[in-house]
């Protein structure tokens, strides 16, 4: 009887439901108010509140009291994780003078929080091995691998080495890993006032910027493999689950790694010899950037706590009246490294924002179709703990349900910028038409375009005038939406603003906190309040859609792009080799070079072979056509739609980016099972996409790359076939 009424009210409102749903959205972008956000940002970031930690614990409690208060059905799930916490610390630079590192960031009088310092974390990478190494110090610029290969090409090894490297340019955890597989036994991290110091704005608490003394701590697990409990890979971390022995855990580092500031860097960096570093390698301290390695010598000592922490996700949901086994989720981190007014709490209180205003739809009789969970992670800055081990518990679950989850993370002033899964792209697209920039007061999506014309290269530029949707970007990694898309294949999008800051240069340090927040980044938490209407705007969208609002011909476009990138990709390291080659046969290195200094000359290579595109194009143009069938077919039966064929559709859509993924991952890094999106392995969280292709050919493995495109041309055809089943059941209703 229940679900007879149930049917009928979605059969009676099945024409008015696109107009019914955009109402509710409508009245919820009046709800959410700066000043709301403001004060959650203040609570939030009172004390520093790492996983782990009291006020961990308390922000989940208080967040759970807030869901609570706003009418959802909310609770706290816990897992026990390996979080290393620092016991000892020491750097020292032995030879040729001695100077013992500070490691220390004072507190600033101005700055109240910043003084709270019984309850900080101190400055540290997460996951770095324990270690006592003295070598001689060598610097490595980004610690890139193209930063290593200059070294080879001056014959400089870091064999036994501690290397120094710079913030920036490559995900952290890189830098380790490259130094390690290069030979080096220690690797400090600094912050050059080039990329967030005095060289780009003032430095705190005059300006923005990373003060002498400030230090960004962070992970260095080793992510691109798998995120989440290092010791559970693939399962939730619930008691009594089986757990790796650390010596067989496999995203620690191999060697021990400790981030600086740089008033601690200078002085060490200041006592290496040798040639000038590269002009691209010279940051902006004052003085003459050499290479080494040594006669500096660096003595490293690091001892961790190697014990569990508990994580406390806060879950919280909103029934839905409809399709209750339809889940359209959404999530922000609470935890952050120290007080973390900008990372996370920016997000966090833009997402209990709109929780609240949903709450407040409710009383004004709103139902939600589709069920909504709401979420707050904790132990996301150690390795996107929480939101990982949480995926893993309830995959089976998700994978039956889960329509769509949304990610934030710390917010900004400026443009929308949203990335994700690409048959979602003009879904945000509308969404950001209806919401207004709080400082121009034309919609985001205006600004968006604008900033593209001015700033985009002329074709992308010409697009962004002509094409109906703004292109979204894809998803690498580096926050919580990784588990849901790039394990579970979990539609997903991610979604903050950018742009306009004065700078942070006190990322991940003691410095990120209300004080810094309300002085030089969204300061009257306008774009907090932008965030949470366009994000709630999303979620009722999703919510109440009939059919789940999905255009695949979004995601073919996309995949016809990446699949010509991929071709463009093998002729330049086809014609690049070729000239290389051609070089070193004419010996214009050796006539160019300084016959005094060492240099290698760079060997022959094999000119890359021409491998067979043809699954790939065959697949990725079955799939525009399926996508654009459906796409006619959907708009020339809306109005013949039966309860049943909705049913059956979302059924599909749901399923539909599964279809992306493979159940044996990537190669080498099984838990990333999407082929389309994944963070690069030599890069961290910058996205790779079609990353099984792309990354073959950048190690020149062109076997592998020619087995990878079989694989993605089989994934597309599932979707086409997952894609024309939908169709068919539209061509019935005629
Ligand atoms: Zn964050």
């Amino acid at each position: 009887m229940k679900k007879l009424i149930a049917l009928f009210v979605v059969f009676a409102s099945l024409d008015a439901a696109a107009q019914q749903g955009q109402a509710w959205d409508a009245r919820f972008r009046a709800i959410p108010e700066a000043r709301n956000i403001g004060e959650y940002v203040r609570i939030m970031s009172a004390r520093p509140h790492h996983l782990g930690s009291p006020y961990g614990k308390q922000t989940a409690e208080w967040i759970l009291a807030r869901f609570k208060e706003w009418g959802w059905d909310a609770q706290i799930e816990n897992y026990d994780v390996l979080f290393p916490t620092p016991k000892e610390r020491l750097v020292e630079l032995v030879e040729p003078s001695r100077f013992r590192l500070t490691l220390e960031e004072p507190p600033v009088a101005v700055d109240p929080t910043s003084s709270q310092k019984a309850e900080q974390l101190p400055s540290f990478n997460a996951y770095s091995v324990d270690g006592d190494v003295t070598g001689p110090l060598v610097y490595v610029n980004y610690g890139r691998p193209v930063d290593y290969e200059e070294l080879d090409r001056r014959g400089i090894s870091v064999k036994g080495a501690i290397v120094i490297a710079r913030y920036g340019a490559s995900w952290r955890g890189i830098k380790p890993k490259v130094a390690a597989e290069r030979g080096a036994i220690g690797c400090l991290i600094y912050s050059d006032p080039r990329d967030d110091g005095y060289w780009v704005n003032g430095v705190f608490p005059d300006g923005p910027m990373r003060s002498k003394d400030g230090v960004q701590r962070g992970s260095v697990m080793d992510m691109p493999t798998y995120p989440g409990d290092p010791t559970t890979p693939g399962r939730g971390s619930t008691p009594g689950v089986s757990r790796l022995d650390l010596k067989d855990v496999t995203t620690l580092t191999k060697i021990p790694v400790l981030p600086i500031s740089y008033g601690d860097a200078q002085p060490l960096l200041a006592a290496l010899t040798g040639d000038p570093a590269p002009m691209e390698w010279r940051g902006g301290l004052p003085i003459t950037y050499r290479i080494g390695p040594g006669p500096a010598r660096v003595h490293l000592k690091l001892a961790f706590d190697w014990s569990l922490k508990r994580v406390h996700n806060v879950i919280a949901r909103l029934q839905g009246s409809t399709y209750p086994d339809e889940w359209i989720l959404r999530g922000n981190h609470h935890d952050a490294w120290v007080n973390g007014a900008q990372d996370p709490a920016s997000g966090m209180s833009a997402e209990l924002e709109e929780a609240r205003a949903l709450g407040e739809l409710v009383k004004q009789g709103w139902r939600p179709k589709r069920t909504i969970v709401y979420a707050a992670w904790d132990g996301e800055e150690q390795g996107l703990l929480g939101s990982t081990e949480w995926v893993e518990h309830h995959e089976a679950e998700l994978r039956d349900k889960a329509a769509v989850y949304i990610n934030t993370d710390g917010n900004g002033r400026g443009f929308l910028g949203v990335a994700g899964s690409h048959a979602l792209e003009p879904l945000v697209n509308a969404v950001a038409k209806e919401v207004e920039d709080p400082e121009t007061k034309s919609s985001v999506w205006k600004r968006m375009q604008a900033r593209t014309i001015v700033f985009g290269p002329p074709p992308v530029r010409n697009e962004a005038r002509s094409r109906p949707d703004l292109r979204i970007g894809a998803l690498g990694s580096g926050s919580d939406y990784s588990a849901f898309l790039q394990h579970a294949g979990i539609p997903s999008l991610n979604v903050s603003f950018s742009g306009h800051d004065d700078g942070d240069g006190i990322y991940h340090s003691i410095y990120d906190d209300y004080y810094h927040f309300t002085k030089f980044l969204d300061t009257d938490f306008a774009y907090g309040r932008a965030l949470a209407q366009t994000v709630g705007s999303l979620v009722i969208r999703l919510a109440d859609a009939d059919v789940l609002p999905f255009q695949f011909t979004s995601l073919a476009d996309t995949v016809q792009t990446y699949v010509g990138e991929l071709q463009g990709q093998l002729r330049q390291q086809q014609s690049e080799t070729a000239e290389l080659n051609r070089q070193i046969e004419e010996g214009v290195f050796t006539s160019i070079v300084d016959p005094r200094r060492p240099f290698r000359q760079p060997v022959v290579d094999t000119v890359p072979p021409s491998i067979n595109f043809a699954p790939l194009e065959n697949a990725a143009n079955a799939l525009t056509q399926a996508a654009d069938r459906y796409r006619k077919a959907l708009d020339a039966s809306r109005a013949r739609l039966t309860p049943d064929v909705i049913r059956s559709l979302n059924k599909s859509v749901i399923q539909s980016e599964r279809q992306l993924t493979n159940e044996s991952g990537l190669p080498r890094r099984s838990w990333y099972r999407h082929l389309l999106y994944a963070p690069g392995f030599y890069t961290g969280y910058a996205v790779k996409t079609v990353p099984g292709v792309r990354e073959a050919m950048e190690q020149k493995d062109f076997a592998e790359a020619e087995r990878e495109i079989v694989r993605v041309a089989e994934a597309l055809t599932r979707e086409t076939e997952l894609i024309n089943g939908m169709t068919g059941l539209l061509e019935e209703l005629k």
